[in-house]
């Protein structure tokens, strides 16, 4: 029966719970554990896939469709292990659930409450399809003292309680700040958050503490002390140069240890940490730099973009070099100022990434016309890819009208919106001005690879691969004979023949455009084959610029 750690966070928000809890994961599946992770979002919407990516960051999708948080990509990331619907879910979800069963009439005319009725949903489905698993690690969004996620504390201090030590941890994810002025690290904020847990009912086992400085032993037993916990288990968390080292780092201050110790589980041996060692090491000695333009709308917020910049450093793992990103806004190269496409002089590649509405479209399709014209490597994912084909028609195909009818109606609608789908046997329906939510295309579907293309090479000579979707347009088949005829063909369609998956340039040194995103499967042991190739790509360029 599996054994849940259960991760909070306290003192502020933003400390890295996400790359704690997937380090964690990391560390037990080194130690031969099989790990699943899980996040609950304590906000009301019913998952993040309406959420601006400014304010909440890259939605991440799962193979079977879940717009999910993006500590789900972290979690998959360092664990290797896929994400499903069940492994994330938010207040929106459990309540749209409950009261949906109340208006069936499932409580039998009972009054519905928060307790039991939200917390017995809650860990109803913390618990869901967990068995054949050692650990699940269970990741509580928000900051203890918040009054969101008090649902979510209680329906955790009620399964510490029916599950008893033997099953349950409590993990709490700190801040120890230092204060210049007294030269000192302070802990009385860890102190604090720890009480307020206590007053929920909730005593931590394990306390990860973050700090930019080593914690002395004098400041871990005031800890320990105050926050009843044993001085071994105050575990400094101190701040990485890589996310992928912190793994590493959580082993030498002892986290495995400690967590095995309170299950009364063997702690001793090493756990096999080779992975992460030829990682960090790839990181830190690289051979060599590229420069990727990135070229997008939320270029300013990172995030947006979390799961495409760690893809990204995976392809410089891969032929080890470091990867200088520049995030370039669109939107500069729409005045026809002549300095701004000097930006992109010298890149080693162009990346046009996913994106929504109209504005900066100008932008990204010259962009890719200057990766088409200077051959520079080009990757153009989703809505890059939509608008590598449109400028394709636009300035070699003659079709000058030529646009995607996500900004309106138009007369040469190569890309466009499919009111029908076909998934497996299901039909899905999809109508013009219906629901934002779940309208997409949504997780994993296969595509067939063109025998003799780049992208079949790339993917190292596989005819089917199966990625991850997220989009409401496609691009209209019907223009396929004119964009090849030009010089963009269609080298990877769904089996069917009907969607176009992916295009690609026989005319120039890499030039790909794919509809799904590939970045969401990458790993850092196992860099996604796209994302390998590119920056392979980016190496050759930068040897001739
Ligand atoms: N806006 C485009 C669509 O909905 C592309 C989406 C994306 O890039 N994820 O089809």
């Amino acid at each position: 029966m599996a054994r849940f750690v259960f991760i909070t966070g306290g003192v502020v928000s933003s400390l890295g719970k996400g790359i704690a809890a997937a380090s964690l994961g990391a560390l037990l599946q080194a130690r031969g554990y099989k790990v699943r992770l899980r996040k609950l979002d304590p906000y009301l919407n019913v998952d993040p896939g309406t959420m601006s990516p400014y304010q909440h960051g890259e939605v991440y999708v799962t193979d079977d469709g879940a717009e999910t948080d993006l500590d789900l990509g972290h979690y998959e990331r360092f664990t290797g292990v896929a994400a499903t619907r069940a492994d994330a879910f938010t207040t929106g979800r459990i309540y749209s659930e409950v009261i949906a069963k109340e208006r069936r009439g499932d409580y039998l005319g009972g009054t519905v409450q928060v307790i039991p009725h939200i917390t017995d949903a809650i860990k109803e489905a913390i618990q869901a399809e967990t068995e054949g698993y050692d650990f699940v690690l269970v990741e509580i969004g928000g900051t203890v003292g918040d009054i969101e996620s008090l649902p979510f504390l209680e329906a955790i201090r009620q399964m510490g309680n029916e599950l008893g030590p033997q099953r349950s941890l409590f993990l709490h994810l700190t801040l120890v700040p230092y204060i210049a002025s007294a030269g000192e690290l302070k802990t009385k904020p860890t102190q604090h958050s720890v009480k307020e847990l206590l007053s929920l009912g909730i005593q931590p086992q394990i306390l990860l503490c973050r700090a930019d400085r080593p914690l002395p032993e004098n400041e871990r037993r005031k800890i320990a002390l105050f926050c009843n916990v044993r001085p071994e288990s105050v575990i400094p968390a101190l701040d990485a140069d890589s996310i992928y080292s912190v793994p590493l780092q959580y082993h030498a201050e002892g986290l495995d240890r400690e967590v095995l110790r309170h299950f009364n589980l063997s702690f001793y041996g090493e756990p096999d940490m080779r992975r992460w060692e030829r990682i960090v090491h790839a990181i830190r000695n690289p051979e060599g730099e590229v420069t990727i333009a990135v070229v997008g709308k939320y270029t300013n917020l990172l995030d947006a973009y979390k799961s495409l910049h760690e893809a990204l450093i995976h392809g410089g793992i891969a032929h080890r070099v470091r990867v200088k990103l520049d995030w370039v806004d669109s939107q500069i190269f729409e005045g026809g100022d002549a300095a701004a496409v000097q930006r992109l002089e010298g890149v080693h590649g162009i990346l046009v990434p996913g994106g929504f509405g109209e504005r900066g479209t100008q932008g990204k399709i010259e962009a890719v016309r200057f990766a088409r014209e200077r051959r520079i490597p080009f990757f153009g994912i989703c809505f890059g890819m939509q608008m590598a084909v449109i400028e394709a028609a636009r300035n070699q195909a003659g079709i000058p009208e030529a646009s995607s009818t996500e900004f309106g109606p138009c007369a040469e609608p190569v890309v466009g919106l499919l009111t029908e789908w076909q998934r497996g046997n299901m039909v899905e329906k999809r109508r013009e001005g219906g629901d934002l939510g779940g309208t997409m295309r949504l997780g994993a579907y296969p595509a067939v690879l063109a025998e003799g293309s780049l992208v079949r090479e790339v993917y190292g000579g596989v005819a089917e691969i199966r990625e991850r979707h997220r989009h409401r347009y496609e691009v209209n088949i019907a223009y396929r004979e004119r964009l090849e005829a030009a010089g963009l063909v269609f080298s990877g369609l769904s089996p069917d023949g009907v969607l176009p998956e992916i295009v690609e340039r026989p005319d120039h040194p890499w030039f790909i455009g794919v509809q799904y995103h590939p970045e969401l499967r990458s790993k850092p042991f196992d860099p996604h084959p796209l994302f390998a190739g590119f920056i392979g790509a980016a190496v050759k360029q930068a040897r001739l610029v």
